[in-house]
C-alpha cells in the first residue's frame, strides 16, 4: 500500500510503498551504490571480502550493504566471508537478525518468561478458588 511519507534520508515527501522506502532521488543514489558494491564484490579477488573490506573498498556504509543483503540483492551464498552483525552480540551472521547462540538464548528466555506467567496465573486461579471456597463455607 502506498502512502505519502518523508524520505528517511533527505526528508523530502515521496510515495512510500513496500518496494520503496526512500524517495526517487535517494533510490537512484542507492542504485548507484548498489552497482558499486556489486561491481566490487563480483571481482574474483573480492569474492572472499569481509564486510569491512567491502565498506573500505566501495565507501558504501555497512547499513546500506546490509539492506541489500536483507533485500536479497546480494546473495551471500556467493560470498563466503560476507555477513552482518548479530543485533545482540555483534557476531557476523548471514541471515535473520540474531546469531544461533543469541536466538537460542532468546528462545529459552522466552520460555522461562512463559512458564513464569503460567505459574502466576495458576496461583491467581488457586487464590480465586480459595476465596470462593471460603465464601461458600460461611
Ligand atoms: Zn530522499
Ligand atoms: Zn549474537
Amino acid at each position: 500500500m502506498a502512502e505519502l511519507a518523508n524520505c528517511p534520508k533527505c526528508d523530502s515527501i515521496f510515495l512510500k510503498s513496500a518496494f520503496r522506502d526512500v524517495c526517487e532521488a535517494c533510490f537512484k543514489e542507492e542504485e548507484k551504490l548498489f552497482e558499486k558494491v556489486y561491481n566490487f564484490i563480483r571481482k574474483k579477488e573480492n569474492r572472499t571480502a569481509t564486510m569491512m573490506q567491502v565498506v573500505e573498498g566501495t565507501g558504501v556504509t555497512e547499513d546500506l550493504i546490509v539492506k541489500f543483503i536483507k533485500a536479497g540483492r546480494l546473495k551471500l551464498a556467493q560470498f563466503p566471508n560476507l555477513g552482518y552483525s548479530c543485533e545482540k552480540c555483534g557476531t557476523t551472521i548471514r541471515d535473520g537478525k540474531l546469531c544461533g547462540a543469541c536466538a537460542t538464548q532468546l528462545k529459552s528466555q522466552l520460555s522461562t518468561f512463559e512458564k513464569e506467567e503460567l505459574r502466576k496465573r495458576d496461583i491467581q486461579e488457586r487464590n480465586l478458588k480459595a476465596t470462593y471456597y471460603t465464601k461458600g463455607n460461611k
